[in-house]
C-alpha cells in the first residue's frame, strides 16, 4: 500500500479520518449521514464483488482460505459473490463493487488515538468511505486470547467442582461452555473475517452508521465467539437489501 511506503504520505490526514472512523465503530451513529434509500442509484455490476486483498501479515494458506470462506457465506446471503483478486491493486479510482482489504500486522494504536481494542476501520471523510478496509491482526489475536483464557478459566472451574462433589456454578456456562474449545482452532481467521466483513458493509453501502444486532453492530464481545448461532455475525434483511438494490445481487432464499 502506497501511503505508509511513501515516505511524504500525508499522515495528519489518515490519522484524522482513521479516528473519525474508529470512535464511529465505537460509539456508533453519530457521524453517519442517515442512507436515503430512495436515493439509491440503479445496480452496478451483476452481483460480483472484488476484494483486492494485501496480506501483510503473510497469513498462512489455510487462515486464508478460512477467512475467505467466512467473508463469502456472510455475503452470499445478499446473493453477492465474493471474487478474491491476492496481492493486486489496480492504480485507479476503485468502482462501487470493488475495495480493498488489507491486513496489517499492527494493534492499530499508532493509527489513532483512542480506543484500543478497534479491529477494524474503513477510514472516510466528508465525501464517505474510501475503498480501504484495514483489518489490525494483532487486535484479532487478542481477540482470540482473551477467548482462549476464558475457556481455560471455565474448563479449570468445571474440574474443580467434579473433584469436589458439587455443582457447577451455572454462571460458568454462560461464561464459556462446555465446548468452547472446538472454537478456539479457527477463530483468529473468523474474527478478522467478521470484522472485515463488518468493515466492508461500511464501505459497499457508504454507510457509517451501525445496526441494533448482527455483523453491522458496534462491537462484538468475548462471548459471541462459543457459538455456533451465525446470526450474531451476519447480514440483517435492510443490510441485505441495500446491498442487492446497490450491487446486483440476486434473491438467494436458502
Ligand atoms: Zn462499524
Amino acid at each position: 500500500m502506497a501511503f505508509y511506503q511513501r515516505p511524504k504520505s500525508p499522515r495528519t490526514l489518515l490519522l484524522t479520518t482513521a479516528l473519525v472512523c474508529a470512535l464511529a465503530l465505537l460509539l456508533g451513529p453519530d457521524a453517519a449521514a442517515a442512507q436515503d434509500p430512495t436515493a439509491t442509484p440503479p445496480p452496478f455490476g451483476d452481483g460480483t464483488v472484488v476484494i483486492y486483498f494485501l496480506d501483510h501479515q503473510f497469513l498462512p494458506a489455510e487462515e486464508v482460505a478460512l477467512l475467505r470462506s467466512e467473508v463469502s457465506a456472510i455475503f452470499e446471503e445478499a446473493g453477492l459473490t465474493m471474487e478474491w483478486v491476492i496481492a493486486d491493486s489496480p492504480r485507479r479510482d476503485l468502482n462501487p463493487n470493488e475495495l480493498r482489504l488489507i491486513i496489517l500486522p499492527s494493534d492499530g494504536t499508532r493509527w489513532f488515538h483512542g480506543p484500543t481494542n478497534v479491529i477494524g476501520i474503513a477510514p472516510h471523510d466528508d465525501a464517505g468511505t474510501g475503498k480501504n478496509c484495514f483489518v489490525f491482526y494483532r487486535q484479532a489475536i487478542w481477540f482470540r486470547q482473551q477467548a482462549v483464557f476464558r475457556c481455560r478459566e471455565a474448563i479449570q472451574a468445571r474440574t474443580e467442582a467434579q473433584i469436589r462433589g458439587v455443582e457447577i456454578d451455572p454462571f460458568i456456562e454462560s461464561y464459556a461452555p462446555a465446548d468452547c474449545g472446538d472454537y478456539l482452532p479457527a477463530l483468529t481467521a473468523l474474527i478478522v473475517a467478521r470484522a472485515a466483513a463488518h468493515e466492508m458493509v461500511h464501505i459497499l453501502l457508504n454507510k457509517l452508521d451501525h445496526s441494533a444486532g448482527g455483523l453491522m453492530r458496534n462491537s462484538f464481545n468475548i462471548g459471541d465467539w462459543f457459538t455456533q448461532d451465525n446470526s450474531l455475525f451476519r447480514l440483517d434483511a435492510n443490510e441485505i437489501q441495500q446491498l442487492r438494490l446497490r450491487l446486483g445481487g440476486f434473491p438467494n432464499d436458502r
